[in-house]
C-alpha cells in the first residue's frame, strides 16, 4: 500500500466529519463485513420522553410518577431524565430519595417517603424476587410499540409501569439501507429487552438484534461474532460502548458522544449523521482500489 495514497484517503475523510485514527483504519475499513450498532444514542437520539404511565392497582399515575421519579433523580440514565421531567412538568415537588442505588442494566432502588421502591425492567425484578405478573400484558403492549417500560416496586408490590420513548434519529433508516446496499450486515445491540429492540430495529430495516445485554457483555458479543468469522465494525456512543469498541476490529465512535468512546475509536464521526458510516466504508474501498 502507498501510504501517499492512503494519506489522501485519511484527508478526504477529514474534509467531511471521518476522522480515521490511523491509515490502518482505512485500510481495514474495506473488510468491514458485519456493523453492530449501539441502540440508544446511536440509532436513535438518546433523549427519551415519557410516554405512558400506567397504575396497576389503586394509587394514581402522578403516585406512580412521584414514587418512580423520586428515585430516578439519584440516576443519570436518560430513563431516569425522562421520568425527572415528567415529573417537573406535572408539578410534582422532587424529595431526595434515601438508600439511594444504581443497579447497571437493571434500574434504581431507594427509600422514598419510608417505603422501599424498586425502578427498573424485569431483570432486576427477578432478582429481587418480585411478582410481576400482574403487569406482563402492559408490559408486552408498551414494549411491541418500541417502548422502554420499567417498573414501580412499592414495598415488593407491583404498582405501576412507566414507558418511554426515545425517537430515531433522521438518517438511521437510510444509513442501514445504505450499508446494505454495500453487502454490510447491521445487527443492533442493547442492554434493552427483546421487543422493544426488535420494533426499533424493524423500524430501521435491522434484521438481527442481541437484547438485554449488560454494559459488561458487549464487548463479549463482539467477540462472539469475530469467532464466527466475522469482521466486524462496533458503533457507539457511550462510556459503557468503549470496551465494545475496543474488542471489534474497528471501533466508530459518533457525534454527541462521551469522550472515552471517542478515545477509544479508530474512526470518529465528527457529525451525528450514520450516514457516515458508509461514507467511511465507501471511501476506504475506492482508497484501497486505488493502491491496488
Ligand atoms: P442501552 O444498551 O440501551 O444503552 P443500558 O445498559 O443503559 O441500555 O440499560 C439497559 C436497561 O436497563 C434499560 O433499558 C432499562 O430497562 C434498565 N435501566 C438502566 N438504567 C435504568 C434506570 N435508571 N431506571 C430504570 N431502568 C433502567
Ligand atoms: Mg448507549
Amino acid at each position: 500500500a502507498t501510504p501517499a495514497a492512503l494519506m489522501v484517503g485519511v484527508g478526504k475523510g477529514a474534509e467531511s466529519g471521518i476522522l480515521i485514527r490511523g491509515a490502518e483504519y482505512l485500510e481495514r475499513s474495506q473488510k468491514i463485513n458485519t456493523i453492530v450498532f449501539d441502540k440508544t444514542g446511536t440509532i436513535t437520539k438518546g433523549e427519551p420522553e415519557v410516554t405512558d404511565i400506567v397504575s396497576l392497582n389503586e394509587l394514581s399515575e402522578k403516585q406512580i410518577i412521584e414514587y418512580g421519579g423520586t428515585v430516578e433523580s439519584g440516576s443519570e440514565h436518560p430513563i431516569a431524565k425522562a421520568v425527572v421531567n415528567k415529573m417537573k412538568e406535572m408539578n410534582i415537588p422532587l424529595t431526595t430519595p434515601e438508600e439511594f442505588e444504581s443497579l447497571n442494566g437493571l434500574g434504581v432502588k431507594a427509600m422514598v417517603h419510608g417505603k422501599k421502591i424498586y425502578t427498573g425492567n424485569r431483570k432486576m425484578m427477578k432478582q429481587f424476587g418480585i411478582d410481576v405478573r400482574l403487569a406482563e400484558q402492559n408490559m408486552e403492549r408498551l414494549e411491541s410499540e418500541g417502548k422502554t417500560a420499567i417498573m414501580v416496586i412499592i414495598d415488593d408490590k407491583i404498582e405501576g409501569i412507566i414507558a418511554v420513548a426515545d425517537s430515531l434519529k433522521e438518517t438511521s433508516q437510510m444509513a442501514i439501507f445504505a450499508l446494505t446496499d454495500l453487502g454490510i450486515e447491521s445487527i443492533m445491540i442493547t442492554g434493552d429487552n427483546e421487543k422493544t429492540a426488535q420494533a426499533i430495529a424493524k423500524k430501521v430495516g435491522i434484521e438481527k438484534i442481541i437484547a438485554n445485554v449488560l454494559p459488561a457483555d458487549k464487548a463479549k458479543e463482539i467477540k462472539k461474532l469475530q469467532a464466527q468469522g466475522k469482521f466486524v465494525a462496533m458503533v457507539g456512543d457511550g462510556i459503557n460502548d468503549a470496551p465494545a469498541l475496543a474488542q471489534a476490529d474497528i471501533g466508530i465512535a459518533i457525534g454527541s458522544g462521551s469522550d472515552i468512546a471517542k478515545e477509544t475509536g479508530g474512526i470518529i464521526l465528527i457529525r451525528d449523521d450514520l450516514m457516515d458510516v458508509s461514507r467511511a466504508i465507501r471511501l476506504s474501498r475506492a482508497t484501497m482500489k486505488k493502491i491496488k
